[in-house]
């Protein structure tokens, strides 16, 4: 084993507030048992998952409710037993406000589980292995949702450098992961073991940062005995996103548009190690996630959450909303979005709820133009110039923002942050990227709509020569070329019938 001491700083980013103490003090509390679960079944990158159940079917705890669809998919499990209710559109978590399908559930009370086998993965082939995790709904919990079983399948490639295992928390507010980790490190160990039987690397890191030093202890207490190594990592924001924490323990630059798995590197939040463990060692599928509920709420902490409860109940479990919340935040202040409802369910993406007050918000400024100071360059980890980004979202001149690496933008914030000019220049980053999207997808669909089209026209056509070539085998029988000489009535038994017969 490697021994990797060092790190390596990334460009950029910045010393944010942190406001961990908020929530960090008490244990994760167990989430009351809602009456209504409301299961959103696209919780993960990918598909959606197709619904395996109707109105009035009985659930138990853990039953499969929806299965992964495609490769880039994953499942989804009922989080309690109970009948469900609907199978229909409801609003969920996003920054589009949109509403998708869901499975809604209501509770019997009885949490009444499936049969749970624990898994011997080391005497499993890996794709069954990989499949288990799959069937079982593991995304990365850091807030990203991609199926893990993808991850953990390098289909082919060269062995695995460097397994990292991210425990940054770097965004201002959150908790869950720093919770996780002090009370739940042998669980988390364990997940660990299992994502390096499959990927075998050649060194395990765990990246922490300095201002979780019981966490530092509790992991690295974990860990004996064993050869991955505890990396405390400095306090600065965004040491949590891949690539950055790729650069700062390994040295590696992952490719502008590439993946950290090009450098020989795979990386999984915490979270998702506690997840594989539950699979593995308890026969659990993910039904339930650690949510830090902060900021302007009465008692904040951590709450152990089934999927699919209202983040309305979650305050209520906080004592409830203090005066003066501007904003319900899903996520933390840098890279989180604002809620429409409070009555949208916890997804398997939901790290945090942050209920601000305007002091917890960037405060509304005049917008001024860009004095071209160069403070947004300075501070993106991405090493990107965002002023140019900008200039160019703004004036719809997408090819060039592409030109200028705009998909590398992490939206971070810290451009924003910083710029005296109070320019939102993340909004325009992901208006740019929107619309990106949609003309790509206009684009497809007019491929599509041209291909559906071409197809339609050769098939006419081939039909067209068919008929005439059946025609054509069929007209020496009706209309002989050559004349030939009428039998006299009585001859033979034949009638010639002519096309004048018609
Ligand atoms: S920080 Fe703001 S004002 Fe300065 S260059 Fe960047 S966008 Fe322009
Ligand atoms: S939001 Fe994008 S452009 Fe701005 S600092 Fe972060 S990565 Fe750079």
């Amino acid at each position: 084993m490697n021994a990797l001491k060092r790190l390596f700083p990334f460009h950029g980013g910045l010393k944010t507030v942190r406001h961990k103490a908020e929530s960090n003090q008490s244990p994760i509390q167990p989430g009351a048992l809602p009456r209504q679960l409301t299961v959103p079944l696209r919780q993960h990158i990918g598909a959606i998952a197709k619904p395996l159940v109707q109105p009035g079917d009985r659930v138990l705890k853990g039953q499969m409710i929806g299965q992964a669809d495609g490769y880039i998919s994953a499942a989804i499990h009922a989080p309690t037993s109970g009948i469900v209710a609907a199978v229909e559109s409801r609003h969920v978590p996003h920054p589009s406000g949109l509403p998708d399908l869901c499975v809604v559930i209501d509770s019997d009370g009885e949490e009444r589980w499936i049969d749970r086998e624990p898994v011997d993965y080391r005497h499993r082939h890996p794709s069954e292995l990989r499949n288990i995790l799959r069937n079982a709904g593991i995304v990365g919990l850091g807030g990203a949702g991609f199926p893990s079983a993808v991850k953990l399948n390098l289909s082919g490639s060269d062995d695995l450098e460097t397994l990292i295992l991210n425990g940054a928390e770097c965004e201002p507010w959150i908790t869950c992961d720093d919770r996780l980790m002090r009370e739940r490190a042998a669980g988390i160990v364990a997940g660990l073991r299992v994502m390096a039987h499959l990927l075998k690397p050649r060194d395990v890191l765990i990246g922490i940062e300095e201002d979780k030093p019981e966490a530092i202890a509790a992991m690295s207490e974990a860990c004996a005995g064993t050869d991955y190594q505890v990396r405390p990592i400095p306090t600065r924001y965004p040491s949590g996103s891949v690539k950055q924490l790729v650069k700062l323990l390994t040295g590696k630059e992952t490719p502008v548009e590439g993946l950290p798995v090009d450098v020989g590197v795979q990386c999984f939040n915490v979270a998702t190690a506690y997840a594989v463990h539950r699979v593995v060692d308890h026969g659990e599928p993910l039904i339930s996630r650690v949510v830090t509920v902060t900021g302007q709420v009465k008692q904040p902490g951590n709450i152990e959450a089934l999927l699919g409860t209202a983040f309305a109940d979650l305050v209520e479990q906080c004592g409830g909303y203090r005066e003066g919340v501007e904003r319900l935040i899903m996520g933390g202040p840098m890279m989180g979005f604002a809620l429409h409802s409070d009555e949208v369910p916890v997804t398997k993406a939901a790290n945090c709820i942050l209920a601000a007050s305007a002091a917890e918000l960037t405060p509304e400024q005049p917008v001024m133009p860009c004095i071209r100071c160069s403070a947004c360059v300075e501070v993106c980890p991405a090493d990107l110039l965002p002023q140019q980004l900008y200039w160019h979202a703004r004036a719809r001149e997408f090819d060039k923002a592409q030109d200028h690496h705009l998909f590398s933008c992490i939206e971070c914030g810290c451009c924003s942050y910083v710029c005296p000019s109070h320019i939102p220049l993340v909004q325009y980053y992901r208006y740019a990227k929107n619309e990106i999207w949609a003309q790509e997808k206009e684009k497809q669909k007019a491929e599509l709509a041209r291909q559906r089209h071409q197809a339609r026209v050769e098939r006419l056509e081939r039909e067209k020569q068919e008929r005439e070539a059946k025609l054509r085998q069929k007209a020496p029988a009706k209309a002989p070329l050559s004349p030939s000489p009428s039998p006299t009535r009585g001859e033979g038994s034949t009638v010639v019938v002519s096309d004048r017969d018609g």
